[in-house]
């Protein structure tokens, strides 16, 4: 499974592959199973659709290494134009972003120059997430996201079970009140940061989301968005969330639009907080090259396309 893991990680950063394989419709035709679509409209209305089944939302516009200052510019004017869109039609949805499409290879300054247009936009009410990307960024994102937070209430950032640093990071996180959100990871990472067994990164993912709904981390107001797919975990979760008493208003699950479906209406249905990312946008290759990495099965689907008519 490594091998395929390791495959589609290569495929995602793969510039020729992208340009080529994003015109075949069979491959466009398989990318529908994790995204409602291309535009914002149509994040919008599978929104609305997950609203009313007491789901939260959180979008995400695909893209990521600008290398164009004008471009990074205008990935927060769309995050601003989307974030009136929510607000207009009412929606419980947020927006999580990536710090390399507001520019961050370009220059720190002018990335922060873009999140802080969007998180300002967003008002206290609405959390604007940071995605983590790659382990050489984590640094920089930690940087910008607390000094995003020093300024504005509403920050959370995206952290790594599978780095060997992320224990550290979330106890400096939880000191200052951040919102986090708890990912096992994405990325192709080498043994000298990150886990590189499975068993050990569940172990470590279960240690951490610990720490983060603890009566510590609870005082100091942080939110706590446990973002995962993984049933087994999901019920340890929940089973050390009762033992403790926690409510289930204490943390939130989160997933992915169109994984594990069942389970996010079951966790709503049954009172726990559950939240789906919605991604979109043309940008699609590389997401979604790490989302068949995350289960080499979902190739399948895209040869399944490859002879539907
Ligand atoms: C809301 C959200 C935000 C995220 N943000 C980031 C981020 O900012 N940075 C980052 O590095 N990573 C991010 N990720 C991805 C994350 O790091 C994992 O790669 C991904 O969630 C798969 O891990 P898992 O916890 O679901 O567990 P796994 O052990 O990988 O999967 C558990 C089970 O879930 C199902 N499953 C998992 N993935 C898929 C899939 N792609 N297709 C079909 N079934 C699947 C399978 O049944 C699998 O057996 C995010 C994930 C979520 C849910």
């Amino acid at each position: 499974m490594d091998v395929f893991r390791n495959l589609f990680l290569a495929c995602s950063q793969s510039r020729w592959l992208r340009d080529r394989a994003t015109r075949y419709a069979f491959v466009r035709r398989a990318v529908c199973r994790f995204m409602p679509g291309e535009t914002a409209d149509d994040a919008l209305a599978a929104a609305l659709a997950l609203q009313q089944r007491s789901i939260g939302t959180v979008f995400t516009h695909l893209g990521e290494n600008i290398t164009d200052p004008g471009e990074a510019d205008s990935v927060a004017s769309h995050y601003l134009q989307v974030l009136d869109q929510i607000r207009e039609m009412h929606l419980n949805t947020e927006v999580s972003v990536k710090l390399t499409q507001l520019g961050l290879d370009l220059s720190p300054e002018l990335c922060y120059g873009n999140l802080d247009r969007v998180v300002t936009h967003a008002g206290s009410e609405s959390l604007v997430w940071i995605d983590m990307e790659a382990s050489n960024y984590v640094d920089v994102t930690l940087e910008l996201a607390r000094r995003a937070r020093t300024a504005h209430p509403n920050v959370g950032v995206c952290i790594q079970a599978y780095l060997y640093r992320t224990a550290a990071d979330l106890e400096k996180l939880i000191a200052m009140g951040m919102a986090v959100r708890l990912v096992k990871g994405a990325y192709k990472e080498p043994a000298n940061v990150a886990f590189p067994h499975k068993a050990d990164v569940d172990e470590n993912y279960f240690a951490l989301a610990r720490k983060l709904v603890s009566e510590p981390a609870r005082r100091a107001g942080v939110r706590a968005g446990l973002a995962t797919h993984d049933l087994k975990l999901i019920r340890r979760i929940i089973d050390y969330a009762e033992a403790q008493s926690l409510s289930k208003s204490a943390f939130e699950f989160q997933m992915l639009y169109g994984i594990q479906r069942e389970e996010q209406y079951r966790l709503a249905h049954e009172g726990w907080k559950s939240v789906v990312l919605i991604a979109y946008g043309s940008y699609w290759f590389p997401w979604y090259m790490r989302r068949l990495a995350e289960r080499p099965a979902n190739a399948w689907f895209v040869l399944r396309n490859l002879f539907a008519t």
